[in-house]
């Protein structure tokens, strides 16, 4: 029916004004796909401030970071940033809800909302602190928030946000890589067939940058497609050397972690600036493990001693790169998406009955995109 809070362009589903609950799949303990819960009980996120938008979810995808939270990964600096009041509380964070990704329309806005009204359509990703959009509406800060892209639908504006802030954060904030500087640059992408890879060659190649990817044979026509400029096949037993045969690079983005900075650091090309970002940090496992504060300052030690290694022997800048909000830069992808020059790369999709199988189809590894729930 109609929107009843007045929206003005689009029929939506808007709460009515009894309504204190929604349906959402819960997570009520860490553990395996088997705790995830679906309830139409969670509790309704409404506006409590007034920069804050309600979001009516159409479509959600799922990341690595969902199973790994499910799990409990993060939990304690995470736990630190959803309210520093409750450290000490150590179920506070349940019944929780997660998913990075949606895409909707907005319901309701704070009285401090300038960017956007109900009815709007918008996406954007949903920071891990905050309840996730596996869910029938979020509320999310203004400045978190962008505007959807128009030349595609929910369910495939949901696969991009939550990559897409990371990459621009590892590509920009830790890469030192822009629009205006790319286009004579040389770009690795070690693992470039899974969400945050087949985002950022597209990124890449719209910047103009050369964008050489490492990806299992078989995906190698998905990142060529994409506009890969050079493809190496990580499975075959000489890949490394064949990267070595290359001219090296400007940028190297590690989205697979391991002992992969090992034989890559050398790839890179010395004492011009040149800078190794990986995605894959110890920080989460770290605070986990050891607790906030050991954990950080452990993390903090070994960010630095790698750093001043790298830059004292090779003349490289070792950099970690993280998933940060960032509304302003969606709405930059949202242009490049609606220009053709960014497609989504949606490789499965789920009814919103059937988030632990897609929990699942992420969980058995080898993504090409991103795994999408239909939510509406
Ligand atoms: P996906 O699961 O979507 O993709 C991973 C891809 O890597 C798959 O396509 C997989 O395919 C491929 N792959 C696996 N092993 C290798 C290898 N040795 N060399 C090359 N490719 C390989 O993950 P995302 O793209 O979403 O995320 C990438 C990483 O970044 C994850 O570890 C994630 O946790 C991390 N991340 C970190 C963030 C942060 O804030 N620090 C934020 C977001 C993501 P196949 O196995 O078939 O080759």
């Amino acid at each position: 029916g109609w929107c009843r809070v007045g929206c003005r362009r689009h029929v939506c589903s808007s709460p009515s004004r009894q309504q204190s609950c929604m349906s959402a799949w819960v997570v009520d303990q860490y553990g395996s796909n088997g705790v995830l819960r679906y309830t139409e009980e969670a509790t309704l996120p409404t506006v409590n401030s007034p920069s804050e938008v309600m979001i009516e979810v159409h479509a959600a995808s799922v990341n690595p970071l969902d199973i790994a939270m499910r799990a409990g990964y993060g939990a304690k600096l995470l736990k630190l940033r959803r309210d520093p009041a409750s450290v000490m509380n150590s179920d506070s964070e349940f019944p929780l809800i997660l998913g990075r990704d949606m895409s909707g329309v907005v319901v309701d806005c704070g009285s401090e909302v300038t960017q956007f009204v109900p009815g709007d359509e918008v996406w954007a990703a949903v920071p891990p602190w905050k309840q996730g959009s596996l869910a029938q509406y979020v509320t999310l800060t203004e400045y978190e928030v962008s505007h959807k892209p128009e030349s595609v639908s929910h369910t495939e504006a949901a696969s991009i946000p939550y990559v897409a802030s990371t990459a621009l954060s590892a590509l920009v904030c830790a890469g030192g890589l822009c629009r205006e500087n790319s286009s004579n640059k040389r770009v690795l992408i070690i693992g470039g067939s899974g969400g945050v890879g087949t985002f950022s060659i597209q990124l890449l190649k719209a910047w103009g940058a050369h964008v050489t990817v490492t990806c299992s044979h078989n995906a190698e026509g998905l990142v060529r497609g994409l506009g890969a400029d050079e493809v190496v096949d990580y499975t075959g037993g000489d890949f490394a050397e064949q990267l070595e045969t290359m001219e090296k690079f400007d940028v190297i983005l590690d989205n697979i972690g391991g002992d992969t900075e090992e034989w890559a650091m050398g790839l890179l090309k010395p004492w011009s600036g040149a800078k190794y970002t990986t995605l894959v940090t110890p920080l989460l496992l770290n605070t986990d493990s050891m607790g906030l504060l050991d954990g950080a300052i452990n993390a903090g030690v070994t960010l630095c001693t790698k750093a001043l290694q790298e830059v004292i022997s090779n003349g490289v800048f070792y950099r970690w790169g993280f998933y940060f909000p960032d509304g302003p830069a969606l709405d930059q992808v949202a242009k490049l998406v609606d220009a053709g020059k960014i497609l989504p790369v949606v490789e499965a999709q789920f009814p919103f009955a059937q988030v632990p199988q897609a929990f699942q189809k992420l969980e058995h590894g080898h993504a090409r995109g991103k795994t999408v729930v239909q939510v509406v």
